[in-house]
């Protein structure tokens, strides 16, 4: 962090990291990836699956068939990369050490950790969420699916930047930016997709790229 730092207001490679369960990765996810890739110009994302989610119930599918997913999703496209560094842990999947983990593999690259509207508004429940912007820049992409507004927290006023400009900012320090982006990918969650598929809803194959619903069938994924 500390030379990423010294190098601020030179011009960085910006890197992505999108962490998620992804039980499973759906369209909406790919979506928010390929818009973040199209807004802020990052050589990568890094693509995350949580081992053990500290928010949410232990999902049934493994971390490596939820990450076998995700790299069939990914298969044709270079710049989205799986990194399976939170299933090499135990005990929960933290952000912030995983943020830690990359900082140690990155220090001169500029980090952005992108993140739904529903993420973004539970931050404070995250452990050690006030360190995150120590580690890398935040992305908060709107939900199809909120009717709320999305608000900044107030321990992060000062830090936000108008997505126009996000791109130059992001990649001229390390760490420390938010920006909001309000074009929301399409409305699909994985809760809907698990339901879709435990009902054998066909309506799910616009749902989900075609290679990881052929995966849920052959390893005969979410049937119960
Ligand atoms: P679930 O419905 O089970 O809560 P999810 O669809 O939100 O799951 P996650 O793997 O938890 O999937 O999502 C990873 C990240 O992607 C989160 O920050 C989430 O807010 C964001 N995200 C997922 N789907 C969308 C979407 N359709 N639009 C915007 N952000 C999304």
């Amino acid at each position: 962090m500390i030379a990423a730092m010294r190098r601020k207001n030179h011009k960085m490679e910006l890197i992505g990291i999108f962490g998620g369960t992804f039980n499973p990765i759906h369209n909406g996810h790919l979506v928010l990836a390929q818009t973040v890739l199209d807004t802020l110009h990052c050589t990568q994302i890094r693509v995350i699956p949580a081992a053990v989610p500290p928010h949410k119930e232990t999902p049934a599918v493994t971390a490596q068939h939820r990450a076998a997913m995700v790299k069939l999703a990914i298969q044709s496209q270079p710049k989205l990369v799986l990194d399976t560094c939170e299933l090499d842990r135990q005990g929960p999947s933290y952000t912030i050490e995983t943020l830690h983990l990359l900082r140690t593999r990155f220090p001169d690259q500029a980090l952005c950790l992108m993140m739904g509207q529903d993420s973004y508004q539970k931050l404070p429940t995250w452990h050690r969420w006030l360190e995150l912007l120590d580690y890398c820049h935040l992305l908060v992409v709107h939900r199809a699916d909120k009717e709320q507004s999305l608000t900044l927290h107030a321990e992060h006023k000062g830090k936000l930047v108008d997505i126009a400009t996000a791109p130059q900012a992001f990649s001229a320090q390390a760490n420390g930016l938010i920006s909001f982006l309000t074009q929301a990918p399409p409305d699909i969650s994985s809760t809907r997709t698990r339901e879709q598929l435990r009902q054998a809803d066909n309506a799910v194959r616009d749902q989900i790229p075609p290679a990881v619903w052929q995966y849920i069938q052959e390893n005969r994924l979410y049937k119960t």
